[in-house]
């Protein structure tokens, strides 16, 4: 959350920050900032909502300068106005700042440094920090990289900042903890940013800032890296594997469907190299290396957050099936504060698309303080979970823009879904037969997402029946319990509608209740696994007039006949319907929420990328 993009070099900054600022919006659109320093001149300009409204701001002002930060807002403290948006002065308005993160002790240090005579324009824990640099540079007479780090020394909480200063318009001092900071190397200019994706028009070098490191960049190509602690560190340079056109909507309306229809092909990405399509083998390097710490876990212990949790839950049932290891699925975010008992010969596997999210490194942290072996399942390569593992997986869906996770959870179902499989069969829990035939139905799967993306006409006609309700139920039994969550937390995310995923069979034990005429239900039914039972639960709904929207297995009229909508996928195996099933509820997620004239890549009160707890 929060995009934060900076530049020095020879060319005019405010196009390179503006174009950053867009790709960064995905990160929080509360509100965008800029700051540059021209003619002994440090000029910010900010403006409430999205990077359009600072363009219109900034367009008549002196956007001359070629050293600036700018910033795109997913506000923690202080409500999403122009005042709290950053960049933010400091009280001489000699310095400015950018921030992605939480300063916890904010409100100690104000008190603080109102003692000492300073005031506060803005409510944000981010001011706060650029006041105490001042403070410090000032009593202790230290240049800015200096006063930086002494200030970090006394703050707590999670950062990714870079300030600039009115008097040396030749530096920029940034730094991190806890939250992503990349430098791009480019000829006689050096870019910085939350993630690559504004550097990658410019350069594929880049160097991943580590935490709590502070970083000098030097017009004339000096770039300098130091811990908080003071010890210099020697960056290393690594090159990027994105291209430009992952970024862009490639002709699509929003990033969200594009995403959507690049399944097929992400999910042969992350099969590419691993599964054997004329062998029917699965080769993951990272279980190799790793072979006897997985034949021998007495516990799989997965801990992800939203999405990434739901693709975690399919992953238990799928590991659970095939190589009998029990496997707990846990929120980060309670798993980090609570007392977990971890051993010593725990797996601890992390899933998060972006890498970064903050609760779900936390609890890496603990669980590798813990003595736990830790493979991560991430999708952004080099970001700081997979950097914190010692093994892993990544999920190679290619950059996802979209707010609402689609190819990445599909990419690490399919992950998910190959380490159970080869734990399996190399721990001989699944015979040679099953896994011969469920690894080639995991390779049919790319063609079958493409069957079912030729539904979406009709799902986007049926979709526009639905913009009237303001609750919907999922439901699933099995594999499809956590895609009936995934499909109802999809609804929420983008179009607001009320939405409430349960296992199938929970309906009479409550939610029943909820069932009128009104109440549209979707059901994950297909012909495999509990299907009769499913059909039942159906009947029940059916006989209280609810609406039924189910997800049947091709030729199935059974269900069909009782549904008002329904919408077919082909045949597979029991374990790989989640991945079929899961795209018609994203494409009517999707349409429902276009109908209602929702801002479906950039939903509102959300971001990318949750790099705060
Ligand atoms: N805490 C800062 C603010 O509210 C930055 C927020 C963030 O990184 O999401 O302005």
């Amino acid at each position: 959350m929060c995009g934060i993009v900076g530049y020095i070099g020879k060319q005019q900054a405010y196009p390179i920050l503006i174009k950053g600022l867009q790709r960064l919006e995905y990160r929080g659109y509360d509100s965008a900032g800029i700051a540059l320093i021209n003619n002994d001149k440090l000029n910010v300009y900010k403006a409430k909502g999205k990077v359009a409204e600072l363009i219109q701001f900034a367009e008549q002002k002196d956007i001359q300068g070629t050293i600036g930060i700018a910033h795109t807002r997913w506000a923690t403290h202080g409500e999403p106005n122009q005042v709290n948006a950053h960049p933010h002065y400091s009280q001489s308005e000699e310095l400015a700042i950018i921030h992605n993160g939480i300063i916890e002790n904010y409100a100690v240090l104000k008190e603080g440094l109102k003692e000492q005579g300073y005031t506060f324009s803005s409510e944000t824990d981010t001011e706060v920090l650029i006041q105490l640099i001042e403070y410090v540079k000032k009593t202790n007479k230290v240049d800015l990289s200096t006063a930086v780090q002494l200030a970090l020394n006394q703050v707590v909480g999670a950062y990714a900042i870079a300030v600039i200063e009115k008097s040396e318009p030749d530096v920029i001092v940034a730094a991190r903890k806890g939250s992503p900071l990349v430098v791009g190397i480019g000829e006689d200019e050096y870019f910085l940013a939350s993630d690559a994706t504004p550097i990658i028009e410019f350069t594929d070098k880049v160097v991943y800032i580590g935490e709590e490191e502070i970083v000098t960049l030097r017009r004339g190509m000096e770039i300098k890296i130091v811990t908080i602690s003071n010890i210099e560190k020697t960056p290393e340079i690594n090159k990027l594997e994105m291209t430009l056109s992952q970024l862009e909507k490639g002709g699509y309306p929003h990033f969200m469907i594009k995403e959507i229809f690049e399944q097929p092909k992400t999910l042969s990405d992350s099969m590419r190299g691993r599964v054997n399509v004329e062998e029917n083998n699965i080769t993951l390097s990272g279980f190799i290396d790793n072979k006897e710490k997985f034949l021998n876990a007495k516990r799989i212990i997965i801990t992800a957050c939203g999405t990434s949790w739901h693709a975690g839950l399919i992953g238990k049932y799928a590991i659970e099936e095939f190589a009998r290891i029990p496997v707990e699925v846990e929120y980060s975010s309670e798993f980090r504060y609570r007392k977990p008992v971890i051993h010593k010969d725990d797996i601890v596997i992390p899933i998060s698309q972006s890498g970064e999210t903050a609760d779900t490194l936390a609890a890496v942290e603990l669980a590798k303080s813990q003595g736990a072996f830790i493979f991560g399942i991430c999708n952004v390569v080099g970001a700081s979970i997979p950097r914190n593992t010692d093994s892993g997986c990544y999920t190679h869906a290619g950059p996802e823009i979209g707010v609402a996770s689609t190819k990445a959870f599909t990419a690490q179902v399919t992950v998910l879904t190959m380490l159970a499989l080869i734990i399996g069969k190399e721990k001989g829990t699944l015979s040679e037969e099953q896994y011969l035939k469920i690894t080639h139905q995991l390779g049919l799967i790319p063609e079958k997402i493409n069957h079912i993306l030729k539904q979406n006409d009709s799902i986007a006609q049926f979709a526009k029946t639905f913009t009237y309700a303001q609750n919907f139920i999922y439901l699933g039994r099995g594999y499809n319990f956590p895609v009936a969550l995934e499909g109802a937390l999809k609804l929420k995310e983008i179009s607001y509608i009320h939405a409430e995923g349960y296992p199938a069979a929970e309906m009479k034990h409550g939610p029943i209740a909820l069932i009128t005429q009104e109440m549209p239900v979707v059901v994950i039914a297909p012909n495999v696994g509990m299907y009769e039972k499913v059909v039942s639960n159906i009947q029940e709904i059916k006989a209280r007039k609810g609406k039924i929207i189910s997800i049947v297995t091709e030729g199935d009229i059974v269900v069909a006949n009782l549904s008002d909508y329904s919408i077919s996928i082909p045949e597979t195996e029991e374990c790989l319907v989640p991945l079929l099933a899961a795209i018609p509820l994203q494409l009517m997620a999707y349409h429902i929420a276009v109908v209602k004239g929702c801002d479906v890549d950039q939903p509102r009160n959300l971001a990318k990328s949750v790099t705060v707890e």
